[in-house]
Parts: structure tokens; sequence; C-alpha cells
């Protein structure tokens, strides 16, 4: 029997973490808790966490420094980002501080533990054993999914799991498109999400970024204007 997984809370208000650690603890996952970011940080890297729950404003150092930080170091634990204002996801998810996912206060408990699933699940997965044909070899552009990387030219792209994820759905159909809604279904993991599907964008933007030539003029994910997002290689 694996040991329990643990869930670290990086959060000021008591309240949230007395509802985050109740209901947790209720599915099974053992808890740490952090009241300030320097805490936060010192017990990602002491305890190495399944999860992190992530506020962004915190006393002393805030959830944007301890994410960069972490990311910096190396470390791909899941981030999931607490933040209050619905406005703030484009600069949380788009910053390129590495952050998994994000949802709004005030959330519903149900929709943050399931996120939390999911969050968890997609690391596991993707740090699974390297499996036969696991290989999406494009020639420049190569995806390993049982490695967990993606690479151009032989150089690592660095990529966050969630670019990871959606370069990997992706390339395992190319020329076939994919409606933002679709990739949040399937990449996102949201079972049929009606919210906005903006993330999609941003996160295909920062994933560019990272593997393009040319982010301006990709080759590699082309926009169908109205219907999606493809890969093609040529
Ligand atoms: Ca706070």
């Amino acid at each position: 029997m694996d040991r329990k997984q643990t869930v670290l809370i990086v959060e000021d208000e008591k309240n949230i973490v007395d509802i985050l650690r109740f209901n947790l603890q209720r599915e099974g996952y053992e808890t740490l808790e952090a009241y300030d970011g320097v805490t936060g940080l010192k017990l990602i890297l002491e305890k190495q966490p399944e999860l992190i729950l992530l506020d962004l404003m915190l006393p002393g150092m805030n959830g944007f420094e301890v994410c960069k930080t972490v990311r910096d170091k190396g470390i791909n634990t899941p981030v999931l980002i607490i933040t209050a204002r619905e406005a703030e996801q484009d600069k949380i998810l788009g910053l390129g501080l590495g952050a998994d996912d994000y949802i709004t206060k005030p959330f519903s408990v149900r929709e943050l533990m399931a996120r939390v699933k999911t969050n968890i699940r997609r690391q596991t997965m993707a740090s699974g054993q390297s499996a036969p044909g696991s290989r999406l070899d494009f020639g420049r552009v190569v995806v390993d999914k049982g490695a967990g990387i993606a690479t151009k030219d032989g150089t690592d792209l660095e990529l966050t799991q969630r670019e990871f994820d959606l370069l990997t759905y992706l390339a395992s159909n190319p020329g076939r498109v994919f409606s933002r809604q679709e990739l949040m279904e399937r990449v996102w993991n949201y079972e049929g999400y009606v919210g906005d599907v903006r993330g999609v964008d941003v996160a295909i933007r920062r994933l560019r970024e990272k593997l393009e030539d040319d982010p301006a003029q990709p080759k590699f994910i082309l926009t169908r204007r109205g219907a999606g997002y493809l890969f093609q290689h040529d």
C-alpha cells in the first residue's frame, strides 16, 4: 500500500484552511498547512507533497513568488492556485509561473476536490514508466509520453505538465482540429465544461512561445479560426 497522498495548503485565511483540511482528509489525503509563503516553500522542499493548493495574497512572500520559485527549482508538483478574483486568470496562466490550474473564491468544495483529484492523477500518469510506442517522433519535434518530455531539435522544451499534456493531445492526432471546448474537456479533464475557455488560448500561447521558431508565425500548432487548434508537422 502506497503512502497517503499529501496536499499542502498554503493559505492565510484560517477558515478556508479549516474547510480545505476537513474535505481533503475526508477524501483520504494527508494535509500540511502553511499560513505564509516562506513556510509554504519550506514545506514544499522538505515534504514533497503530491499537490499544492496555493493562495495568491499571502503575507511575506506571495503566491506568485512561491510558484515561480518552485518551478525555477525544477519541481513539477501540480500547483492549483486559489484566487480571489476571476480577472486574475490570464495573469495566473499567462505569466509563465507554471501553475497548473486555478480556482476562484468563493469556490465550491465539490469542484475544488474534483480539481485536486484530476491534477494529482495527471501527475501520477505522467511520471509512470515509459512504454514502447509511447514516442511521437515528428523529426524536429519529439514527444516522449512515457518520459514526459518533449524536445525540439534535441533540446528539452521544458514544458509545464499542462503544456506537455496539451502538446501530447494535439500531436497524438496530427492534422485534426480540436475545439477549445474539447481541449478543456480532454486535456483539463473538465467534463461537460461550460465556463470560460480562454484558458486554452493562454496555454496555447505559452506552448507556442516554447515550441515555435517564431510564435507569431506558428508552424506546429495552428489556429483554425472559429474552429480550434491543430498540430501539424512537415
Ligand atoms: Ca490570502
